[in-house]
């Protein structure tokens, strides 16, 4: 389960920094190649890929310590580093690993323009509005610096704990600020027919929504 997370404990401090990325640099093609060229949360197989750290020390490149992700499911792990480009939501009913592949059909439906790129920028603006409400009125932000900081500062029993308190907090992505990467995503998701996105676009925002709605 993908879960909210920070990058804990001040790593880089340490020595030998240098050959550590030295030996990621190396290592990194074979850990994507190991995983298929898939995320390792979301399963999706993109042009552009992430190593993760799982124990955030990006001097531990132990193959164990190391797997693939993508852009999306990367931030969710390092979520203070997204700045304004997210938002911290209440939405027990879809998963982390999903909203990054409604993510990335929105993206690319929008850069298609169209009828469809407008109802998907408003399907992304709903998910915001709804969403982040309760989690303004019960931690006073939805941002994800404000998050992040949030959970440096927890004891290491609570922060290993936000898998039960933290499990219905997701991170909605500000498509805007991903848009630079449409073209890539849909090179990598629609490579043959760029119309086949409408039906699978139809069928994910439908199903969010649904699901969405019997919250409300
Ligand atoms: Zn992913």
């Amino acid at each position: 389960m993908l879960i909210i997370s920070a990058k804990r404990g001040k790593w880089r401090d340490k020595g030998g920094i240098e050959s550590a990325d030295k030996e990621f640099a190396t290592r990194r093609p074979q850990i994507v190649s190991r995983d298929g060229g898939r995320c390792r949360f979301c399963n999706a197989k993109l042009e552009k890929m992430h190593v993760h750290h799982k124990d955030d020390d990006h001097s531990n490149n132990q193959p164990s310590n190391l797997m693939t992700t993508d852009e999306l499911c990367h931030a969710v792990n390092h979520v203070g580093l997204l700045g304004k480009a997210g938002h911290i939501v209440y939405l027990p009913s879809i998963s982390q690993e999903d909203i990054s592949h409604l993510t990335r059909a929105i993206i690319v439906v929008i850069a298609r323009g169209g009828k469809d790129a407008e109802d998907a920028r408003q399907l992304a603006r709903y998910l915001i509005a709804t969403f982040t409400e309760p989690v303004v009125a019960t931690f006073g932000s939805d941002s994800p610096v404000h998050f992040g900081n949030a959970l440096l500062q927890l004891s290491d029993s609570s922060y290993n704990n936000r898998t039960s308190t933290m499990k219905d907090v997701r991170v909605l992505f500000d498509v805007a600020a991903l848009s630079k990467g449409a073209g890539s995503i849909a090179k990598s998701l629609y490579p043959k027919a760029p119309d086949d996105i409408v039906g699978d676009w139809r069928r994910i925002a439908d199903d969010i929504e649904t699901r969405a709605g019997m919250q409300t």
